[in-house]
């Protein structure tokens, strides 16, 4: 299957994505996705008591979602 740049493409969470990108020896493709990714739980510090010392206080994850995330794909 001959793939080029603008055909749709699954995305590694199974959305309707666009390819954006092929290697050379057509092994690798980069595929961007329009729909919400959980791109990662990234510990950010809590400052609803803002009075303790920095490194007391508590941590709370905060989930972050990306839109447009960029994969690369082997095929
Ligand atoms: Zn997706």
């Amino acid at each position: 299957m001959e793939l080029k740049v603008g055909d749709s493409f699954k995305c590694p969470e199974g959305h309707e994505a666009t390819i954006v990108w092929i290697s050379e020896d057509k092994k690798v493709v980069a595929v961007r996705c329009p729909q919400k990714h959980l791109g990662k739980v990234r510990k950010v510090a809590d400052h609803t008591k803002p009075t303790l010392p920095y490194r007391h206080q508590p941590m709370t994850e905060r989930q972050i979602y990306l839109k447009n995330m960029v994969f690369l794909i082997e095929i």
